[in-house]
């Protein structure tokens, strides 16, 4: 046992996890002039000569990130490498390779864990990306998976979240909140079947918010789709944890406010009619649910006509004065301001 000299005790629900990792880092020195990003964005950003590397980690861990009950797991492996290159696409580079690391209980037998390395190389393949290495344990609790990916992008090409400007459009791709109710129809489905485990589900008109919460996909097509255009976005992060929270990372990053509307935020039909069913609020569903990992980024007015009426992107609102806050403008015209939701993990 390590003493324990220090008699205060904090819960870290008190903290959040940014809170939480802002306090435990932030005496952390960079002293490689290699570094040119660390710890803050949703990838590291090093540089080697003309090319820059950048470098992202998440750890998935069984009941608090999945359920097996509804996850098949060859659907884990893929999402557990999908949400990392996502964060590496939010960098505006290309990913190359990944590592992946296991800690697993007797509980899963061989057959199980060659499932989750079947989706694992599935989306390796998909994505074009090497598996160059990891690390297995035993675990006594259950299943956890670490992923890190690595990707390159051309110097000066690499787009954080800390460099919008006043006036900048605030651009999202394709739609909001489908994983998020799509785990709302699973949980649902999950308490039916506890009580009646010979009930047939019907699950056909939810396939499309299911299939995103269950086999999300990244914006490795967004990349292309930016360069192609002759967009450099002036800043970029992908939406893991749902459409406020990442807007705020980016306002807060680069000192700016934002004006978000609410009638112009993309949201799937279906969305729409299961928000209806739950009797949940879509906005709130789009703002809040995450793990989209769809791209929000900002590009300078002048780059308007080269988006507009692109089908993959919505122009959902621009960025004011830090001053004067970030707001969603709804429907009704009044401003409500955005904040920050509290982090579920350590409650
Ligand atoms: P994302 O949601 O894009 O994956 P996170 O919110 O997980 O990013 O992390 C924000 C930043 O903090 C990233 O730069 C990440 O590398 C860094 N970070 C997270 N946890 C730790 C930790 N325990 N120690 C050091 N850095 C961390
Ligand atoms: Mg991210």
């Amino acid at each position: 046992m390590i003493e324990d000299k220090n008699q205060q005790r904090t819960p870290l629900s008190t903290l959040g996890e940014f809170a939480l990792i802002d306090h435990l880092t932030k005496n952390f020195e960079i002293s490689h002039t290699s570094t040119v990003k660390g710890i803050g964005d949703d990838a590291a950003i090093l540089d080697f000569g003309d090319k820059s590397i950048v470098v992202t980690t998440d750890l998935l861990v069984e009941n608090v990130h999945f359920d097996l009950s509804y996850m098949p797991l060859k659907h884990l492996g893929y999402k557990a490498v999908v949400v990392n290159l996502s964060d590496v696409y939010a960098m505006n580079a290309e990913a190359t390779q990944i590592t992946v690391s296991i800690a697993v209980s007797n509980r899963f037998p061989l057959e199980a864990v060659e499932e989750l390395y079947a989706g694992i190389e599935t989306a390796a393949k998909i994505y074009g990306i090497d598996v160059v290495g990891g690390d297995t344990t035993s675990s006594t609790t259950g299943l956890l998976i670490s992923v890190t990916a690595i990707g390159q992008v051309q110097k000066d090409e690499a787009v954080r979240r800390d460099t919008a400007k006043v006036g900048d459009l605030l651009v999202v791709t394709g739609d909001l909140g489908a994983a998020y109710m799509g785990l709302q129809v699973l949980e649902r489905e999950k308490e039916v079947y506890k009580v009646n485990p010979n009930s047939q589900p019907d699950l056909e008109a939810y396939t499309y918010i299911i299939e995103r919460q269950l086999k999300p996909e990244a914006r490795k097509d967004i990349v292309k789709l930016l360069k192609d255009l002759d967009v450099k976005p002036t800043s970029m992060i992908d939406i893991s944890d749902g459409l406020s929270s990442e807007i705020l990372h980016l306002c807060k990053g680069s000192k700016v406010g934002c004006d978000l509307y609410e009638d112009k935020i993309p949201l799937d039909p279906t969305v729409i009619t299961v928000c209806e069913e739950f009797n949940i609020d879509s906005t709130t569903v789009a703002l809040n649910g995450g793990e989209d990992y769809e791209l929000l980024f900002t590009v300078s007015q002048a780059d308007f006509p080269k988006i507009k009426a692109n089908p993959h992107l919505s122009i959902i609102g621009h960025l004011v004065e830090e001053s004067a806050g970030v707001h969603l403008v709804t429907r009704a015209n009044t401003k409500i301001e955005l904040k920050a939701q509290g982090w579920k993990t350590f409650d």
